[in-house]
């Protein structure tokens, strides 16, 4: 193990150890995490991005993984930069990757500049407003620190809008006292791989730049997401910031997804019992028995971060979930705690209470599920509970 292993707030397993892991008897569900593919899929996305930097985006607890561990065995992997959304998460980025270069989304809170310094943080500047007081800060402690210049290419979300980029020039540009180290953008549709979004905003984000960007001061340029670092070396520019590919999700509409899954949900079995014909399961009484049918009862349920979108109704049975290798279909409704699943076909010793049920994996991705229920693997993961119990595992197999 590394330097880093000590501040990992839950152990990680080796592929070796993971196969002999027995759960803890407390653990009613399990998340598994496979860090040797949120490592090879930062590999990959290093290699797409050429010559450009492959970033890491952590923000939301890294997309629901687990922002300690997330951040540790990317910089095990090589990343050197990450982006969070908030300045807590940034400073347990920070707690994690002491020599790492990290970005805060939110840009610059007001009042808040003590606790970007501090912990050596670079706020993303979004407005006018942000600038000037960054640059108040740093002309204050005599000190240009770095900091990133986020500009609007379309979103209108964040970002400086193309008009104002003229009160940054100039001899009296605030920009004198602080270190323009980035200026970014951040496409709207880059999982559209063939819009015309996409090359509008990469016009604009270049118009940007040629105003912007002092390479003699050595300002880097990014344009690129995960969507984005797919769409061709014209948008990896000096830096790419992929967030779902690491963690597996699609990050382009409609094409096969090239990134390794990285979660696997189980849950136990708590209760078998046999539903006859006209009897119903569930809240709502969605799910009715035409023959003889035998329920599962599992322990995860929406409170655990399984939609509850991905219930069964009257007319169409609910997603796949495996024991085994054997296929089985969710019914009725998900409740706070619990799925109930039909096992009807599968042998009654691989159904006692206490066996395992996968209901998200490599054979159900989070995408197959996110579609199913009408959202985005982004919510998906980061809605993912603690109170399943996490299983990180790391290393070669034996
Ligand atoms: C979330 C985010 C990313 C990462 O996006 P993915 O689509 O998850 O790759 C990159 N840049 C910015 C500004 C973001 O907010």
């Amino acid at each position: 193990m590394t330097e880093t292993s000590a501040i990992i707030s839950r152990p990680v397993a080796s592929v070796a150890d993971a196969k002999q892991i027995k759960a803890p008897t407390s653990a009613r569900a399990i998340l598994e995490i496979d860090l040797n593919a949120l490592r090879a899929n930062w590999a990959k996305l290093n290699e797409v991005a050429g010559e450009a930097e492959c970033a890491g985006v952590v923000k939301a607890d890294a997309y629901g993984l687990g922002l300690e561990e997330i951040t540790a065995a990317l910089a095990r992997e090589g990343c050197k930069t990450f982006f969070a959304a908030t300045i807590h998460e940034a400073q347990r980025v920070r707690a994690i990757a002491a020599g790492a270069t990290i970005y805060v989304l939110d840009g610059l809170l007001a009042d808040a500049e003590e606790q970007y310094a501090g912990f050596d943080l670079r706020p993303v500047l979004s407005s006018l407003p942000e600038i000037h007081d960054w640059a108040t800060f740093c002309k204050s402690q005599g000190r240009r620190r770095p900091a990133a210049l986020h500009v609007d290419t379309g979103m209108n979300r964040l970002g400086l809008p193309a008009s104002e980029i003229s009160a940054l020039l100039g001899p009296d540009s605030p920009l004198q006292h602080f270190e323009v180290a980035l200026v970014m953008s951040h496409l709207y549709n880059a999982d559209v791989a063939d819009g015309v979004d996409n090359p509008k905003q990469l016009a604009a984000f270049q118009t940007a730049l040629d105003k912007l960007i002092d390479r003699d001061a050595g300002t880097r340029a990014s344009l690129a997401n995960s969507g984005g670092t797919f769409l061709g070396p014209d948008y990896h520019f000096d830096l790419v910031r992929p967030g779902i590919a690491l963690y597996g999700g699609r990050a382009i509409e409609n094409k096969p997804n090239p990134m390794q899954p990285v979660v696997r949900l189980r849950a136990r079995i708590l209760q078998v019992r046999t539903v006859n014909p006209g009897e119903i399961v569930g809240y709502g009484g969605t799910f009715q028995a035409t023959t003889p049918t035998r329920i599962a009862t599992i322990a995860c349920g929406y409170a655990d971060g399984f939609l509850r979108a991905l219930s069964g109704d009257r007319k169409t049975l609910g997603p796949v979930g495996y024991i085994g290798e054997h296929p089985v279909r969710i019914v009725g409704r998900v409740s706070m705690d619990l799925i109930t699943i039909d096992v009807s076909n599968v042998p009654e010793d691989l159904t006692k209470r206490g066996a395992w049920v996968e209901v998200m994996g490599a054979r159900v991705t989070v995408d197959d599920l996110t579609d199913r229920a009408g959202t985005i693997g982004y919510e998906l993961l980061s809605r993912l509970s603690n109170r399943v119990h996490r299983i990180y595992i790391e290393g070669r197999p034996a």
